[in-house]
């Protein structure tokens, strides 16, 4: 048997052992189905707001922070099929799902980053404690293909966390937002002036998280930030 039959039958069996199974509703994918099963694609929570330049997005910075640009890719449900992807995503090492939503995301982004020319792509970083855990920024794989399919530089090392901040809940808000600005920071050179820099994120909720790294960054000279997020939370 030569090696390509046995290397395709091998497929076959793992596939057999193994099935695909959909990360939106766990059912069983076909055979050109890829993460996601042609129902939860048909049901995705977009929220086009790409298209807009007013959006949920950029109102929840509206008066904080100076964005050129912002846009989530989907609605965040309880329970929903956001949900489930970014849980798959975040602490079960499906990195997979960061690929595919950012190889989909740069085709509705094209167009945005031709019009704004973004220069850097910036992950919102992990703490390195949880960094270690987690063993991956589960934001990492998104900001790759959107690096490759839109040919934007991705730089996971300019924006830093300062320390780890145990949980935040019993804080009040002006407390939390203290906290939260002075957990970032940047390292940058003078060639990093001017630069337009597009903010990665997984989820927005409050938005504190964004803010902070968002002024951390507008630290450096003459330089632009716009957000970009897998999801946004309607609260
Ligand atoms: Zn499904």
């Amino acid at each position: 048997m030569s090696l390509y039959f046995f290397d395709k039958m091998l497929k076959k069996l793992i596939n057999l052992l193994y099935p695909k199974l959909c990360y939106g509703c766990d059912s069983l994918l076909l055979k050109n189905e890829n993460i996601l099963c042609c129902g939860c694609i048909h049901d995705l929570p977009i929220t086009y707001h790409h298209n807009l330049e007013r959006n949920d997005t950029t109102k929840k910075f509206y008066g904080i922070i100076p964005l050129e640009y912002g846009s989530s890719m989907f609605y965040f449900h309880k329970d929903g099929i956001i949900q489930k992807l970014i849980h798959n995503l975040k602490y079960r090492n499906k990195q997979e799902i960061g690929t595919y939503l950012g190889k989909l995301y740069a085709k509705d982004l094209l167009q945005i980053n031709e019009k704004h020319q973004f220069t850097e792509i910036i992950p919102v970083p992990l703490h390195q404690k949880r960094l270690s855990e987690r063993g991956y920024n589960q934001v990492t794989t998104f900001c790759e293909a959107l690096s490759s399919e839109l040919n934007i530089p991705h730089n996971p090392s300019i924006l830093f966390r300062n320390k780890y901040s145990k949980t935040q809940t019993k804080k009040n808000r002006e407390k939390r937002k203290e906290v939260a600005d002075s957990l970032f920071d940047v390292t940058f050179s003078k060639q990093d002036q001017g630069k337009h820099f597009l903010l990665i994120d997984d989820v927005i909720t409050s938005g504190a998280t964004l803010e902070a790294c968002a002024k951390a960054l507008l630290k450096i000279p003459n330089c632009k930030v716009s957000i970009v997020t897998i999801a946004y939370t309607l609260s």
